[in-house]
């Protein structure tokens, strides 16, 4: 895999932005890459190292892809080595149905990368277009004016002394335990009820090979042709059962489970080298989350978590962070609004077709047509996306009467850093 060196300055260039963003993943730093390109002065901040791994089986779906071919980054991913994916099968028990995925010219089949490729290409993709990055780097809270909007963040640093930024709005883009939502006290506004773990590695992939999606009564897995010849092998059972039979040893159980759906997936994952460490995530319950609030939104796993056996995380992100983009460059309250119904309308669809396949309630004979209501979920995200035009650039949306979000001035309080308090004395939130 092709690596840049890239020296990130140690500390932020200036002492205010249009908007800081808190997490440079996938949907911190596309939402980052979008405002960027339209003008605004951003900063990303991510406590991870650049180019650093996280949890994820990788599988990318017709929306993400779409994303990523209309920001101008599929042919790049292509080109790092990431294999096109021509075709999805899925098994059902000992029956084989096989769809090819050949969409048309923005579509031309799906991608799996590694999340050391695909965040890192986001986020030099963002920097290119002038935003700023700070890796290693902690969010540790958020500063409010007296009326409570939002006004900045303070940072933490492995010896630096911590620092506050300002901006006009905040974005959490912090994932599952978002510390932004935590200080911004954001509402759930649903909870799911059920929570699938995932355990997966990764083993040596024929050239060509397609995504494979297994189901037997009570459990599923697959195998997810990504970077470098391997393929992502993922076995997947409700949290309960991983309570009970993963406890002992996560190699063992996940063979056994694999070896359930199909003896030749265990045969492909049986040729992993020995000593390969597995990855565990053992599940969390779904949960969509008010978007926006006075100087602040939440875009990613940080307002919307589903679980990942349906593999459309990434994809939401992507939407969101552009329909938020969107939003931002629109500049009024009523367009964060029409963000969050927009966002809201598919979050409910993907958190009720995930749940009812990650509920592992399902039987070999129903289970297809779970899957098939949920292709008709993104068939309709698919349309909706294209239908959009993209955020555009400070000095078009200018001529057309907008203007790029502004926090509203406030008279009494100049400068958020004066009179300004810690959100931390109200929540006790950490990062
Ligand atoms: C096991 C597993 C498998 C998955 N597989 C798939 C899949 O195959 N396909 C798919 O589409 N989706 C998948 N997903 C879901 C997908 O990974 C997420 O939806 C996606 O990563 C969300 O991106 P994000 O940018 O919102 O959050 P994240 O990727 O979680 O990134 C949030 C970032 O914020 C940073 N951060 C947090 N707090 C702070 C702070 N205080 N200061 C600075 N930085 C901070 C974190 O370090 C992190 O890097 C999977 C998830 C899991 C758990």
């Amino acid at each position: 895999m092709p690596t840049t060196a890239i020296s990130l300055p140690p500390t932020p260039k200036r002492a205010h932005y249009d908007a800081i963003i808190v997490g440079a993943r996938c949907a911190g730093a596309s939402t980052a890459l979008l405002l960027a390109r339209a003008g605004l002065r951003v900063l990303a901040i991510e406590r991870r190292p650049y180019g650093s791994d996280t949890l994820s089986t990788h599988a990318l779906m017709r929306p993400a892809v779409l994303q990523l071919s209309r920001w101008g980054l599929l042919k790049p991913l292509l080109k790092t080595g990431t294999p096109l994916i021509e075709t999805t099968t899925f098994h059902y028990g000992d029956e084989e149905i096989t769809i090819p995925l050949n969409g048309g010219p923005g579509l031309p089949g799906l991608i799996a990368p590694r999340r050391t490729v695909l965040d890192r290409m986001l986020v030099d993709a963002a920097r290119k277009a002038g935003a700023e990055f700070l890796h290693d780097v902690a969010v540790g809270d958020l500063f409010a004016d007296t009326r409570g909007r939002v006004r900045g963040v303070e940072t933490r640093g492995a010896g630096r002394a911590p620092l506050r930024v300002s901006a006009d709005v905040v974005i959490g883009a912090d994932g599952i335990g978002s510390l932004v939502a935590k200080c911004c006290d954001a509402q759930v506004l649903r909870s799911g009820t059920v929570s699938a773990a995932h355990v997966y590695g990764y083993a040596p992939v024929e050239p060509g090979a397609g995504y494979h999606w297994y189901f037997r009564d009570g459990i599923a897995g697959s195998l997810i042709p990504t970077n470098e010849g391997l393929a992502c092998i993922v076995a997947s059972v409700p949290t309960k059962l991983f309570d009970e039979r993963f406890r002992l040893g996560h190699g063992r159980a996940r063979m056994e489970v694999l070896e359930a759906l199909s003896p030749a997936l265990a045969e492909k994952a049986s040729r992993a080298p020995k000593d390969a460490r597995l990855q565990a995530f053992r599940g969390v319950p779904g949960y969509i989350r008010h978007a926006h609030g006075p100087g602040w939104a939440l875009v990613g796993d940080a307002g919307f978590f589903r679980d990942p056996i349906t593999s459309h995380g990434i994809a939401d992100a992507l939407r969101d962070a552009e329909s938020l983009a969107r939003a931002i460059l629109a500049g009024s309250e009523a367009a964060f609004a029409t963000w969050q119904q927009e966002r809201d309308l598919f979050a409910h669809q993907v958190l009720d077709t995930t749940d009812a396949i990650a509920d592992f309630d399902w039987s070999l004979a129903d289970i297809g047509e779970r899957h098939r209501r949920f292709s008709a979920v993104m068939k309709a995200e698919v349309q909706a996306l294209a239908a959009h035009p993209m955020p555009v650039r400070r000095a078009l949306s200018a001529m057309s009467g907008l203007t790029a979000y502004r926090a509203p001035a406030k008279e009494d309080e100049p400068p958020a850093m004066a009179g300004s308090s810690l959100y931390r004395n109200r929540t006790g939130a950490r990062p």
